[in-house]
C-alpha cells in the first residue's frame, strides 16, 4: 500500500488583490508529494511556481480548495518537518557556518551541544566541513547556498522545498547545490520539490511538474530515469 502523501493539494487556488488588480497565481492545483519524490517544478517567470511552493510549505494559505499534510500532521506542526530553501541563502552575517546551520535547531529548543553536533553532521554529509568555521562573507554564492541546504537538512525535514535555489549561481555551483539538495533529501528520506526555470536542474530530478499561467500540468515521469552526473 502506498504511504500517505506528505502534502496533498485538492483544487487549491491562490489569488491576489481585488478588482482590476486581481491576479490568479495558482488555479485549482491538485497534486500530491510523497516521500522519495524528486520533483522539478518548472515554468516561466510569473507562472505561479513560488506561490505553489509557499502553499506546499504551509507558508501561505489557498484562497480556495484545500491543502493538507496527511503524513506530517496539522499545519501548526509543520515547522521543522518542512524546510524551504530560497534563492537567497539568508545566512546571518555575525554567525559562522556551523552556528548558522545550528540556529534553527536552537530556536526549536534543542540543547546547544546536540545542535552543534547535528550541524556538523549535516555539513559533513554535504562535504562542507572545510567551511564550518567561516563567516558568510567569506563564502561564494554557491557555497552559501550549499550551507543553506545543510541548514535545511539539519532539521531532518520530511518535505524539502526549494524556490529557484540556483537562480543566482553559475552552472557548476548550481549543479553542486542541486546535488546537495538531493543528498539532503535522500539522507532525510524526504520528498523534494525544486522550483526552477533551469532545464539542467529539471534533468536531474525524476519528475517534472510544468506550470503554465498558474496551472499545473499533469506530472511527467522520465522513463528509465537515471541521474546524469555533471
Ligand atoms: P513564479 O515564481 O513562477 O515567477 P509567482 O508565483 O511569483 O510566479 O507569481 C505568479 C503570479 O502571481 C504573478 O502574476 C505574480 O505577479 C502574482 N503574485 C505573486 N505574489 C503576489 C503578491 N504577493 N501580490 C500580488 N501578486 C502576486
Ligand atoms: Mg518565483
Amino acid at each position: 500500500m502506498k504511504s500517505q502523501p506528505l502534502v496533498s493539494c485538492v483544487d487549491a487556488a491562490r489569488t491576489f488583490g481585488r478588482g482590476e488588480s486581481w491576479v490568479v497565481a495558482v488555479y485549482s492545483a491538485t497534486c500530491d508529494v510523497y516521500a522519495g519524490d524528486r520533483i522539478a517544478l518548472v515554468g516561466q517567470s510569473g507562472s505561479g511556481k513560488s506561490t505553489l511552493i509557499h502553499l506546499l510549505a504551509g507558508l501561505d494559505l489557498p484562497t480556495a480548495g484545500t491543502i493538507s499534510w496527511p503524513a506530517l500532521g496539522a499545519r501548526r506542526d509543520l515547522p521543522g518537518r518542512v524546510a524551504v530553501v530560497f534563492q537567497n541563502p539568508s545566512l546571518l552575517d555575525p554567525l559562522d557556518v556551523t552556528e548558522n546551520v545550528a540556529l534553527p535547531l536552537l530556536i526549536g529548543g534543542m540543547d546547544a551541544a546536540q545542535a552543534s553536533e547535528r550541524a556538523s553532521a549535516a555539513l559533513a554529509l554535504l562535504d562542507l566541513t572545510d567551511l564550518a568555521a567561516k563567516l558568510p562573507e567569506e563564502l561564494s554564492g554557491g557555497q552559501a547556498q550549499r550551507v543553506a541546504a545543510a541548514r535545511a537538512l539539519a532539521g531532518r525535514p520530511k518535505l524539502l522545498l526549494a524556490d529557484e535555489p540556483t537562480g543566482q549561481l553559475d552552472h557548476i555551483s548550481g549543479a553542486q547545490v542541486i546535488a546537495a539538495l538531493i543528498a539532503a533529501a535522500d539522507e532525510a528520506g524526504a520528498g523534494l520539490v525544486i522550483a526552477t526555470h533551469d532545464l539542467a536542474v529539471s534533468k536531474r530530478l525524476a519528475t517534472t511538474w510544468r506550470m503554465i499561467d498558474g496551472r499545473v500540468a499533469l506530472p511527467v515521469a522520465r522513463p528509465n530515469f537515471e541521474v546524469v552526473s555533471s
